[in-house]
């Protein structure tokens, strides 16, 4: 799960690490009503999106005065907002951070992640701040300082003194402030389950203080149950509404760009499902897998969500029946019917547990759109089939 910015600049400051400070707005007005109780005399209006790259995209903009703000702020409220990690339909700004203007001296760039091959969390430094990291990474890699830490003996001086002789920082009083920042950016990352952090840019202003002038954090989703309080920061309208409303249904849903629908039981049978009918000359339109404690109430929904995309002309059913048993997806197929339009073909392959129950229940209900498939082949080239007919 990821954060806004000025989330995670409230969990900075939790942590010592200094930020500007900012005042959230959503709507104009209360940007301005913000502004003037910062003061002024400069400050920054920001887009809240889950994405990086505002700057470029026109959604992080300097002003001068109070007008300058509302100005601003009628600009990037309800825009949307194109970053190379929005994708090109771009992302409906729906907040704003209004902030004090800092004094920038040098742009610096502070991370952690977790580096899966070390197995461990790595601190990554540069002083090539307040560009795309990926685009240092790409172009000049020496300039990025990789500095790995072993849980097991914490963050040691060492690893501090590693990244500011990497830096090039030489003032000693600097050297403290720097390696105390890192050390709180470290603690925050095990502290919090967090999958990755990042400061870009971590400024250097005038007198030699550091200070986080943008903020990036994502969680790992399955440690959230031990953090309630970052939990409740989760803004679900910055997530792909269809996978939101599978995950609450407990199936899990990735939207692709398809044509046949897929509901299949189990991570592994709907790789192999959306092979097969990429295989058979079809493309998948979702990944969907409705998982073990499926039930007629959590198909029908599938159905529903599934048929919410206008470019899916099929539907392919691949349950293995185990855990789940046949007869409650026949059920869910027949429930479904009921409560959506089904309006495309739905080719069902049911086999294992309770196959022939459920095989009895769809004959008996003799829906026109349901077509019976034999085994994972004939049912894939039946979907495809189908589809190809549909155009
Ligand atoms: P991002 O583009 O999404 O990463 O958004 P950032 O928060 O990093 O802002 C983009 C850029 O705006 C930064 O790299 C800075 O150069 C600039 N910026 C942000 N805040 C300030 C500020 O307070 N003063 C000045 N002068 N520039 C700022
Ligand atoms: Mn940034």
């Amino acid at each position: 799960m990821n954060i806004h910015e000025y989330q995670a600049k409230q969990i900075f400051a939790k942590y010592g690490v200094p930020t500007p400070k900012g005042i959230m707005a959503e709507s104009v007005e209360q940007a301005v009503t913000n502004a003037k109780e910062l003061g002024g005399p400069i400050w920054v209006v920001k887009a809240q999106i889950h994405a990086g790259g505002r700057g470029l995209g026109g959604g992080v903009k300097l002003a001068k005065s109070i007008d300058e703000v509302r100005t601003l702020s009628e600009e990037i409220l309800g825009m949307t907002l194109v970053t190379h990690q929005t994708g090109p339909e771009g992302k409906l700004v729906q907040k704003l951070y209004i902030e004090d203007g800092a004094d920038i001296k040098d742009e610096l760039y502070l991370g952690v992640v977790l580096d899966r091959a070390r197995e461990m969390p790595v601190i990554m430094a540069s002083t090539e701040g307040g560009m795309a990291i990926e685009d240092v990474a790409h172009d000049t890699p020496e300039k990025i300082i990789k500095v790995a830490v072993d849980p097991a003996i914490g963050f040691q001086g060492f690893h501090g003194r590693e990244l500011v002789f990497g830096l090039g920082i030489t003032d000693k009083v600097e050297q403290g402030k720097f390696i105390k920042l890192a050390a709180a950016l470290y603690k925050l990352y095990l502290e919090n389950d967090a999958e990755m952090i990042e400061i870009n840019p971590l400024i250097k202003t005038g007198e030699g203080d550091f200070i986080a002038l943008d903020g990036k954090m994502g969680f790992d989703d399955s440690a959230l149950g031990r953090h309630p309080d970052i939990e409740a920061m989760r803004d679900i309208s910055e997530e792909d509404a269809d996978e939101r409303e599978a995950s609450e249904y407990g199936l899990s849903y990735v939207s692709l760009d398809g044509e046949i629908g897929c509901m299949v039981n189990g991570a592994g049978l709907a790789m192999g499902t959306m092979d097969t009918i990429n295989y058979m000359g079809g493309t998948p339109a979702n990944f969907l897998d409705v998982g073990g404690s499926a039930n007629a109430q959590t198909v029908a929904k599938g159905f529903e969500i599934i048929l919410k995309n206008p470019n899916v002309k099929a539907i392919f059913v691949n349950i293995f029946g185990g855990i789940v048993r046949c007869d409650r997806i026949a059920n869910g197929i027949l429930e479904a019917t009921k409560l959506v339009d089904v309006h495309v073909p739905v080719i069902v392959r049911l086999d294992g547990t309770n196959a022939p129950e459920a095989a009895e229940i769809l004959k008996k209900a003799n829906i026109a759109n349901v077509i019976a498939a034999t085994d994972l082949a004939d049912g894939a080239a039946k979907a495809v089939a189908a589809a190809k007919q549909a155009k």
